[in-house]
């Protein structure tokens, strides 16, 4: 595919900008557990912003759909890191997969649980049916020294009276949880509830109801890709979340979920090689939710 090795690697995070951007995987898994890939489908990388989407899972646990008197769930039109919005809003994030959003789901759980940290790891490895999930402390340590503008957004919040928690506790699991190194084929196995009506596919331990699965995909669908959405709704016709490490997961629900990686961005911060992927994915088999 032309695209490969085209796109900028995310350079704001110094630990992420030695990556090579000339690097393809991709994994189909199906809700009955089959498995196809090709590339560098077992290699893994940095899910960054994908790991939101397990956050906000835990959350809409702990708190149901009283989450959103804290966050919206409308799409942003705006950059995933944009100050601006959220002063506007008055420190109520558009919806929690932007950035600001994700801090606040992060202080919801470090208020009900003892060690988030833990308790977010413990969750992924049990999507996943494997220990072989774990934070990468350089990612989160490099972020952490250059992550000036979520330091901005998590005080703009905490100023709000959005944050519970102290600003540098929601950070450090922030960071953490973005620097969760994940392969697209494992991702394919975490993400399966989704596919799967809220059921997951490592342990048949029911996360959420069929109602809230639907409603989780909805906002992958409509916040899962920054500013792109619409875009990406166009040309793939799913729903996904990408993160600036360069993977995207998407999700047809009831029959499977499929994951590429290819660390060169495009614009708005999604991987260029791995957007085009699933697009020919999706044309090419006449698969996707529309
Ligand atoms: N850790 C990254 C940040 O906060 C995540 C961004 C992303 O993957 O979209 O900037």
């Amino acid at each position: 595919m032309p695209e490969v090795g085209r796109g900028r690697v995310a350079n704001y995070i110094p630990a992420l900008a030695r990556i090579e951007p000339d690097q393809f995987g991709m994994a189909v898994r199906t809700v009955d557990g089959e498995l196809f890939g090709v590339g560098a489908a077992e290699a893994p990388f940095s899910i960054q912003s994908i790991s939101k989407v397990f956050t906000l899972t835990m959350a809409l646990g702990f708190d149901g759909e009283a989450l959103f008197e804290r966050v919206g769930r409308e799409p942003s039109g705006n950059p995933f890191n944009s100050l601006v919005q959220l002063e506007h809003e008055a420190g109520i994030p558009r919806n929690p997969l932007i950035n600001a959003g994700a801090l606040v789901v992060d202080d919801v759980l470090l208020s009900r649980t003892y060690d988030a940290k833990g308790a977010i790891l413990e969750f992924v490895r049990d999507l996943c049916g494997s220990l072989d999930v774990a934070y990468d402390e350089e990612v989160a340590r490099s972020e952490r020294e250059w992550g000036d503008r979520n330091a901005a957004l998590a005080h703009f919040l905490k100023s709000f009276g959005n944050l519970d928690n102290p600003v540098a506790d929601v950070l450090d699991v922030y960071v953490h949880h973005c620097a969760l190194r994940m392969s697209c084929a494992q991702l394919t196995t975490a993400f399966q509830y989704l596919a799967r009506g809220g059921v997951n596919q490592a342990t048949g331990e029911r996360l959420m109801s069929a109602s809230l699965t639907k409603r989780a995909n909805a906002l992958l669908l409509t916040c899962g890709v920054y500013d792109a959405a619409g875009d990406f709704a166009y040309t793939v016709g799913l729903p996904g979340k990408s993160g600036v490490g360069g993977g995207i997961v998407a999700v047809m629900p009831n029959h499977w979920c499929v994951a590429v990686w290819s660390p060169g961005l495009n614009e708005s911060g999604n991987s260029l090689a791995g957007t085009r992927a699933l697009e020919l994915f999706t044309t090419k088999t006449g698969i996707s939710i529309f």
